[in-house]
């Protein structure tokens, strides 16, 4: 079986992706790379009935080379992304928080630093029909330089060196629009300036030292 590991993987983040509520039935998919060749979830299943055997493995243009079900319909905007950026990982969901702020905004601003950790300002890729070229290609603009992206009207994308890489990044898109959304409820939250950022880049490449005791 080709890409045996990968696809184990994508089982165990996929049963993960629907224990935390990032995904319901089959409305998510996710995705790994190794060389030419990409490890997808199947079209319409369950993420948290995922078999190795299930998932399908296409090339970078897209031909299935291995699998008895369709890949997901978004594989071309996994391979979109794949073919832009070093990703070796790619999730998606249409998870509740990074759906609501897909549907009332143009991008996410960044109202706590480990917004970095996504890129900053995470923007919204234009509308598009799910599944067609063109919101590959918008999903393909917004992710420029970020490792996350959110698409109107739809969900979330995040991007990884690993499985666990876009999984906790995905994690990390709901809870920062979870948090953007919820300020919302009491008041206007405050997005961090240029300069507070740059700082929080600056303290992570010089992290405080604690000079332990002697006895
Ligand atoms: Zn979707």
């Amino acid at each position: 079986m080709l890409l045996a590991e990968l696809r184990q993987q994508m089982c165990e983040y996929g049963r993960r992706a629907v224990d935390q509520g990032l995904v319901i039935g089959s409305s998510g998919n996710l995705s790994a790379r190794d060389g030419d060749l990409v490890a997808v979830t199947p079209s319409g299943v369950q993420l948290d009935r995922l078999t190795a055997e299930a998932c399908t493995v296409v090339d970078l243009d897209g031909y299935l080379v291995e699998g008895d079900l369709q890949p997901s319909s978004e594989t071309p905007m996994h391979l979109a992304v794949y073919a832009t950026t070093s990703a070796r990982a790619i999730v998606h969901t249409h998870s509740v928080f990074g759906t609501v702020v897909a549907t009332t905004m143009t991008e996410l601003p960044p109202v706590h630093y480990n917004a970095l950790m996504l890129g900053g300002v995470v923007r919204v890729a234009e509308y598009a029909t799910y599944g067609t070229p063109e919101l590959a290609a918008n999903v393909r603009l917004a992710m420029e330089g970020k490792q996350a992206a959110l698409l109107a009207n739809h969900g979330g994308v995040t991007i990884g060196a690993t499985l666990e890489q876009a999984f906790e990044a995905t994690r990390l898109l709901e809870w920062l629009c979870e948090v953007y959304v919820r300020g919302l409820s009491i008041g206007k939250p405050t997005v961090l300036t240029e300069d507070q950022l740059a700082a929080v880049i600056d303290r992570s490449f010089n992290p405080p030292t604690f000079p332990r005791r002697t006895p």
